[in-house]
Formats: C-alpha cells, sequence, structure tokens
C-alpha cells in the first residue's frame, strides 16, 4: 500500500503498461508574486499573465480527475502563497486524490502563511510528507536586491529553521537559482549558507531561460560547471 488510495500494484501497472495517469504533478497554481526577481521567466507587464488562473472551483474538480496513481504534487509559481486559499487547495489534493507528499516552491516572503499552511495541513493529514523548497541565491544584501524585497533573506532563514524544527516528515531545503546575478560567487555563497546559517540541506538549479528571461549564451556553460561543481560538495 502506498498511500490510502495509491495501491503499489496500479501504480505500477500505470508505469509500466497503462501509462495513462501522472505520478507527479507540478501545479502553477498563480503567476503572481511579490517578488521581482531581475531573472524571472513571468512577464510581470502583461495583463495576460494574471488570467486563467483556476479558481478553487476548477481545482476541486481537478483534484476528482488525477487517477489513482498520483503519488506527490508541487504547489508552485509565481508564489504559491500569494494566494489565501492554498491551504484549501492543498486539503483538496489530499482528500480528493491519492498524493503522499507536497512539495511547496516558494521565495518565503510571506512567513505567517507558511505557518498557518504547516499546522493546518499537517493537523488534516499528520503523515503527509511536506517539502518546502525555499529560494535564497545569495548573501543577504543581494538577495534582498535581486528579488527586490526588504529584509527577504531574514524572512527566508526564519521559515527555514522553523521548519526544520518540526516533525520528521516536514522538510525544507534552501534552494540556490544559478544565474548571471550570482555565478561569480557561488562557492562562497554555498560555504555562507553551510557555515554561518547552517543549512543542512541545499540544492541548487540553473535559473529558467524561457518566458521573458533569456541565459546570455556565454553564461550557460559556466553555469553547467558550477552546478556539477555543487553537486560534488
Ligand atoms: S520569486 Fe519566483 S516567481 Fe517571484 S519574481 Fe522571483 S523568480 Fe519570479
Amino acid at each position: 500500500m502506498l498511500t490510502r488510495k495509491a495501491s503499489f500494484p496500479h501504480v505500477i501497472n500505470n508505469l509500466l503498461f497503462k501509462k495513462n495517469e501522472p505520478i507527479s504533478l507540478v501545479h502553477f497554481v498563480t503567476n503572481r508574486c511579490n517578488a521581482r526577481c531581475s531573472f524571472c521567466f513571468i512577464d510581470f507587464d502583461n495583463p495576460e499573465t494574471f488570467k486563467g488562473e483556476l479558481s478553487i472551483n476548477e481545482i476541486e474538480e481537478l483534484t476528482k480527475n488525477l487517477g489513482k496513481s498520483l503519488l506527490n504534487v508541487n504547489l508552485t509559481g509565481g508564489e504559491p502563497f500569494a494566494r489565501k486559499d492554498i491551504v484549501e487547495i492543498a486539503k483538496l489534493y489530499l482528500q480528493n486524490s491519492t498524493i503522499q507528499s507536497i512539495y511547496v516552491t516558494t521565495n518565503a516572503s510571506l512567513p505567517d502563511r507558511i505557518k498557518i499552511f504547516v499546522e493546518e495541513v499537517s493537523k488534516f493529514s499528520p503523515k503527509t510528507e511536506l517539502g518546502f523548497q525555499i529560494s535564497i541565491d545569495d548573501l543577504p544584501s543581494s538577495h534582498n536586491r535581486v528579488r527586490k524585497i526588504k529584509n527577504l533573506f531574514d524572512a527566508c532563514m526564519d521559515t527555514y529553521k522553523f521548519l526544520e524544527k518540526m516533525s520528521d516528515n516536514i522538510n525544507p531545503v534552501v534552494n540556490i537559482t544559478v544565474s548571471e546575478e550570482n555565478c561569480d560567487n557561488i562557492k562562497e555563497i554555498y560555504n555562507y549558507f553551510k557555515d554561518k546559517c547552517k543549512i543542512n540541506s541545499i540544492k541548487a538549479c540553473i535559473v529558467r531561460d524561457e518566458g521573458v528571461y533569456k541565459t546570455p549564451l556565454d553564461k550557460k556553460k559556466k553555469y553547467l560547471q558550477l552546478i556539477i561543481g555543487l553537486q560534488n560538495k
């Protein structure tokens, strides 16, 4: 038994033969965001960007029609906590689908909403694994400058430490987006997080080269070398 509703034989049968149900889902719950990162792929100046966000009723319908193999949903955006109904969205997945874990990608600028989310979702489904990918890309002042939110670095740290102290099935990780903004200092940034901030869980990804953001060609090879270097740490 994988979850209350997803059975191991059903999932394997779907993986090997039927291949008609998702195992994992990335749900962009909103394009809205209170940050304005210099490397963001979202076109915040285009009003079309904010059209088409699924309503809570549409999400309820979606969650009832995802089959019986879904093990994980990743709630992302934009900033997922910009949606005031994010707790309700998580509960709909838990109630109507077969997930056993929820991952949330966040800039951690709304720590009070994150705390409420953890408390409410944990109460609703204590065994569900909750993963939080907290975006921190640089030393404090540079991080705040690039993401254009005052004191954001401190909010990220407080959120990471708060989540780290919670139960074993709540797992925060700091994610460094490697971009032209930080690629010249990536080792210093990594060491700062590890040694000064005592972050135990750090990962890295390359900036998304799409939408309104295009990676300068000369930076791409450099990013690759840096990511390989970080993965080997
Ligand atoms: S936090 Fe994410 S969604 Fe928001 S502006 Fe930055 S990169 Fe874009």
